[in-house]
């Protein structure tokens, strides 16, 4: 789930008075009236590109998931981005917008939600995709630059034998460092958790924003001063990953009777360690049944889980679905392709949203936290009250030991006013959100700045220049650039 992480989970729990952080960056005496020609002259031969349908283009992500959003940045735009070839192009990328006062917004795929990578005071996206080498592969250990795919990552560890510990179901288009920067798990999740869990993120190369720019390396703890920061904590140039070794994974949709059904499934395979997995999804019919390429094979009115099973565990898993009264309706081997219908993991995640969106432009959804251990008595509440509004979709994690569920609810939208009401129930009954219908950090579902985040920001940031108006507390950029957020 993009917003919810370890570490923004320790803080919601911790309560310290973090509203008081506050910054007002260096002052730097520019004005924004830039000659955007002169820009693009002047850093030749970067490849910049002034043209308005690709700045426009570039500027945006899923921030349209939200409603909210949706309507507070649809008129954000950058104005140039810029493709770095290399880290030297980069520190010179970086010295010239510094000198200069201009804000930098740092941009993988561009598949994050919540408008993480769009530039709300305008200034330079910098396309980070071109910094996309395999540094090296040993040991169940991949470095790599920031901006290589995680598709073309696994074509090259797979003949290794290794593949990604877990992956977004943007899969196919994400970078690995828009992943560290604006993402938080996915398929995987249920055997090594969020991206901040100690031995997923082994290192991280970072490049500060200050006059004279400097390359540091995070690791340890530290690294999780950069993940899902939005890149307002220095623009990471390298990502060093543990790697899980490589495993034949089959495919199932299940149906069961009802939700809390397929819940309790979902969770008793994910508490049977012997039974190895990579995604357990349990989803109510108000979102399964808008899945397309599965329709054939679903029940109507059933909802689903939605499972990938090690080759060598698909007996003891199908024999807790038939214990359950559940039902395999569709399975795929793992040397069966998978276009039609498409990977199943693309129907997970945020993907369930975005396939329920495909129909219905009016559904939106929450990111929630039903923790362990009564994680199936909350959703059961949750549903009990909200019903088809909201209908449940729930993904299995193990966090730290601990199986529990992430809710990529969806929500069939009607007002601001009724969405808060929904989210407020959620915080009042024991179930935080991780609000998606914000373009600020959010550490513990609140306006407010993760300490060690902020304190990095403090040091490698100085201008406030970097992905401006994302961190809670900071102020606007030096250079005095406006909003551009309606
Ligand atoms: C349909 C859909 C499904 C999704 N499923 C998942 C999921 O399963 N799990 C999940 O975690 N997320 C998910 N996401 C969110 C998103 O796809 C992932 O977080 C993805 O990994 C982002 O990668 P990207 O390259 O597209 O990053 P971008 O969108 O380009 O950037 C994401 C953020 O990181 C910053 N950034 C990018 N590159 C760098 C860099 N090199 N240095 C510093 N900052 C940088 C950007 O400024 C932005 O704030 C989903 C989104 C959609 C729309």
């Amino acid at each position: 789930m993009p917003g919810i992480s370890s570490s923004n989970l320790a803080i919601a729990g911790g309560a310290a008075p973090l509203g008081v952080l506050s910054h007002t960056p260096a002052a730097r005496a520019t004005t924004p009236d830039v000659d955007w020609k002169q820009v693009a002259q002047d850093l030749a031969p970067m490849a910049c590109d002034l043209g308005a349908a690709s700045i426009r283009r570039k500027s945006r992500d899923f921030f349209w998931f939200s409603p909210v959003l949706s309507h507070q940045l649809s008129d954000v735009a950058a104005d140039i981005v810029v493709t770095p070839r290399d880290e030297d192009e980069l520190v010179r990328l970086v010295r010239y917008c510094v000198g200069r006062g201009l804000p930098l917004t740092p941009r993988g795929a561009g598949t994050g939600n919540y408008g993480q990578a769009m530039p709300l005071y305008g200034g330079v996206v910098v396309d980070l995709t071109a910094l996309n080498a395999t540094k090296w592969l040993k040991g169940g250990v991949l470095r790599a630059g920031a901006g290589k795919s995680l598709l073309e990552i696994e074509e090259e560890i797979l003949p290794h034998g290794w593949e990604l510990r877990f992956h977004p179901s943007t899969w196919k288009t994400a970078t690995i460092g828009g992943f560290v920067a604006g993402g938080s798990s996915g398929i995987g999740a249920i055997n090594y958790g969020t991206l901040p869990q100690a031995g997923n993120v082994l290192g991280l190369r970072v490049l500060t924003v200050e006059d004279e720019p400097r390359f540091i390396e995070l690791r340890g703890p530290d690294v999780c001063k950069a993940i899902h920061a939005y890149g307002t904590t220095g623009l990471i140039t390298e990502v060093e990953m543990a790697l899980a070794p490589a495993i034949r994974w089959s495919e199932f949709v299940v149906s069961a009777p009802d939700i809390m059904a397929a819940a309790r499934l979902a969770d008793r395979v994910a508490h049977a360690d012997g039974v190895i997995k990579k995604e357990l999804a349990a989803i109510d019919w108000g979102g399964a049944r808008y899945f397309d390429d599965f329709l054939p094979y679903m029940r109507e009115g059933q909802p689903v889980i939605m499972a990938i099973i090690a080759e060598n565990s698909v007996e003891p898993f199908a024999q807790m679905v038939a214990e359950a009264g559940a039902e395999i309706v569709f399975s795929r081997g793992p040397d069966e392709d998978k276009l039609e219908p498409a990977p199943l993991w693309e129907f997970c995640w945020n993907h369930t949203t975005l396939q329920a969106l495909k129909h219905d432009r009016s559904i939106t959804y929450l990111q929630i936290l039903f923790d362990a251990p009564d994680h199936l008595d909350k959703v059961a509440r949750m549903a009990e009250v909200f019903g088809d509004e909201v209908p449940v979709h729930l993904e299995f994690a193990r966090v730290d030991g601990v199986v529990k569920c992430f809710g990529l609810q969806l929500v069939r939208f009607t007002t601001e006013a009724r969405l808060e009401e929904i989210m407020r129930y959620h915080w009042s009954n024991d179930c935080p959100v991780f609000n998606p219908h914000t373009y600020v950090l959010e550490s513990g579902g609140g306006a407010v700045a993760d300490p060690a985040q902020f304190a990095l920001k403090v040091e490698v940031d100085p201008y406030g220049l970097l992905n401006p108006g994302k961190m809670p507390g900071w102020g606007a950029p030096s250079g005095g650039f406006a909003s551009r957020v309606a």
